[in-house]
């Protein structure tokens, strides 16, 4: 038997903002009861001071205030910051800020093995079969347990082992929340649907939900660890309250679908909508969540903004009676839905919450925020090896890039009606001009979903470079390295006008179509700023004199 006196044990407790009404009185009942001759030691994680916050047994760790979710989801991040303080200590116990010890918890409670990781069941999911458990499904999340497995449910608000099991888990969770996050999802509980997927496959033991118990329920178990009712100390809601939260008045929400240049207009739009109006941007991606034809790509750049959940977002249409109640009675978020692809000038600056759907494909939804949305879309990873040779070349020599974008716009009848494609004249008039204006001659790279028909089409009277190997997910690179190049012609693609704009020359020329749409498809635009060259391209032109 592990003798109290001669085990360390550190506790974790993360209070942030208001939370901090809960710390006296967990302290004074873990010190009481929690392995009582055992000496503890409380890293305390708040941007708000305490009474005992110099005592011998405790370090204060300043935590910003996250905001919620990640007050909560990001705890991992906060303990792995002290991991080598923590890494001193034998044990590791993380308890929710409102536990409350009502019992004596002896030594025996620790994990008999110490690769265990020690789990507490929740007490709302004790009689339910593993179907019924509320984990996470969605397949794009590493939480994800799919229907048809799992076992027990655990809670988040008290786990913990010994130090080396425990840091392991959080490392485990912070590495998988990190690339849910790339990946635009946010895990349905958060750190407690990544805890479910962890333990499912390591060891660990299951306590009795009597160590986890709301204040108020009826409990056959001995209670031990009491949580305490949030709305003794003014619910959840006011609890949270800080200058960030995930629901209220100080969100501008913004729906994000489609292909990555599409992804970049609905961000910027929503970017510089909070910016204006001072709040935080959240992104709505469950668009992603059933088989969308693009991936979510936007955790590629240095964004900066929460991922709704479905508990911090509007109702989804599948939900179609809350979806409707939200949407004809107003509700907040106000949604704000596009009304054509023309700039919409209602997009101003109203208060309250609110909820953008469209493609808002205009630079004058966030030409006043140029500057932030340029640092927002800085990539966040270094290129392939491969593409870094590509960049070099194109510091080195003045450079045109050239984007041919056919794909769908071509095999799919409904996009090429739409849409239509720029003819090979359009892109060597293009080039020729560029040419002629600056009087230097040029290096053509040459980027297309279609590149065969684009070098067996396009003759150019300079030296052209196709650049090919770069996929959908690696979508970025292309991006970076068309914009890296001295002047742009882009095809009628979202992919490359953000090529474009995002182009740091001051001397840039940019050559787009003068039909964005085909003429025939009746659609308008302001896609194209006044700054850019415009010419004819012609397939879509024709169809114009033909109607
Ligand atoms: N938390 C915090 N400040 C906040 C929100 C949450 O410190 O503004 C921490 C605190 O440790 C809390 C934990 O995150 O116990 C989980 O949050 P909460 O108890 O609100 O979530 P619940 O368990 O009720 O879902």
């Amino acid at each position: 038997m592990t003798q109290g006196k001669n085990i360390t044990v550190a506790i974790l407790y993360v209070c942030t903002g208001k939370y901090i009404c809960f710390w006296d009185e967990f302290f004074n009942s873990c010190e009481k009861h929690f392995l009582p001759d055992t000496p503890k030691h409380y890293y305390v994680f708040t941007d708000q001071h305490f009474a005992q916050e110099d005592a011998p047994n405790v370090t204060r760790i300043h935590q910003e205030n996250l905001g919620w979710p990640d007050n909560t989801l990001r705890r991992f991040h906060m303990f792995l910051n002290v991991e080598n303080d923590l890494s001193r200590h034998d044990y590791l116990f993380f308890f929710n800020a409102n536990c409350l010890f009502r019992k004596d918890i002896s030594l025996d409670f620790l994990p008999a093995d110490n690769e265990q990781l020690l789990v507490v069941r929740h007490p709302g999911n004790v009689d339910k079969e593993p179907d019924q458990m509320p984990y996470e499904r969605r397949s794009r999340s590493r939480a994800c347990i799919p229907f048809g497995t799992g076992k027990d449910y655990v809670c988040g608000g008290v786990n913990g082992g010994h130090s080396k099991t425990f840091l392991r888990f959080a490392k485990s969770a912070r590495d998988a929340i990190d690339a849910d996050y790339h990946d635009g999802v946010v895990a349905v509980w958060h750190d407690e649907s990544h805890l479910n997927r962890y333990v499912l496959d390591h060891p660990h033991v299951v306590r009795h939900a009597g160590y986890c118990y709301p204040a108020k329920w009826k409990l056959s178990e001995e209670l031990h660890i009491e949580i305490r009712d949030k709305t003794d100390f003014g619910g959840h809601a006011k609890l949270r309250t800080t200058a960030v939260t995930a629901r209220g008045d100080d969100l501008v929400t913004v729906a994000i679908f489609g292909g990555l240049g599409n992804q970049l207009f609905q961000y910027a739009a929503g970017l510089a909508y909070a910016n204006r109006t001072n709040r935080r941007l959240q992104l709505d991606t469950h668009h992603y969540d059933s088989n969308s034809s693009f991936p979510y790509s936007l955790g590629d750049f240095c964004i900066d903004a929460l991922i709704g959940t479905s508990r911090t977002l509007p109702p989804n249409k599948a939900d179609r009676f809350k979806y409707l109640t939200w949407k004809l009675l107003g509700r907040s978020p106000r949604l704000l839905r596009e009304r054509s692809l023309a700039y919409d000038e209602r997009l101003g600056s109203e208060q309250g919450s609110v909820y953008l759907h469209g493609y808002w494909q205009s630079e004058k939804y966030f030409a006043q925020s140029e500057d932030l949305i340029r640092r927002h879309f800085e990539c966040k990873s270094t290129l392939s090896n491969r593409n870094l040779q590509i960049a070099n070349e194109i510091q080195s020599t003045p450079s045109i890039a050239v984007h041919v974008r056919r794909g769908d716009y071509v095999s799919n009848q409904k996009a090429n009606s739409l849409h239509g494609t720029c003819s090979p004249e359009y892109y060597q008039e293009a080039v020729a001009r560029i040419q002629a204006e600056t009087g230097v001659d040029h290096t053509v790279y040459l980027f297309s979903d279609d590149a065969d028909w684009a070098i067996r089409n396009l003759n150019f009277p300079c030296q052209v470079k196709p650049v090919v190997g770069n996929d959908r997910a690696s979508a970025w690179e292309d991006l970076k390295l068309m914009s890296s190049c001295s002047h742009q012609v882009i095809s009628n693609s979202t992919f490359s006008w953000w090529a474009a704009w995002l182009n740091r020359n001051p001397a840039k020329l940019v050559f787009a179509p003068q039909f964005w749409f085909r003429p025939s498809s009746g659609v308008s635009s302001d896609i194209v700023p006044n700054s850019w060259n415009r010419i004819e391209n012609s397939s879509n032109s024709q169809q114009k004199k033909a109607a």
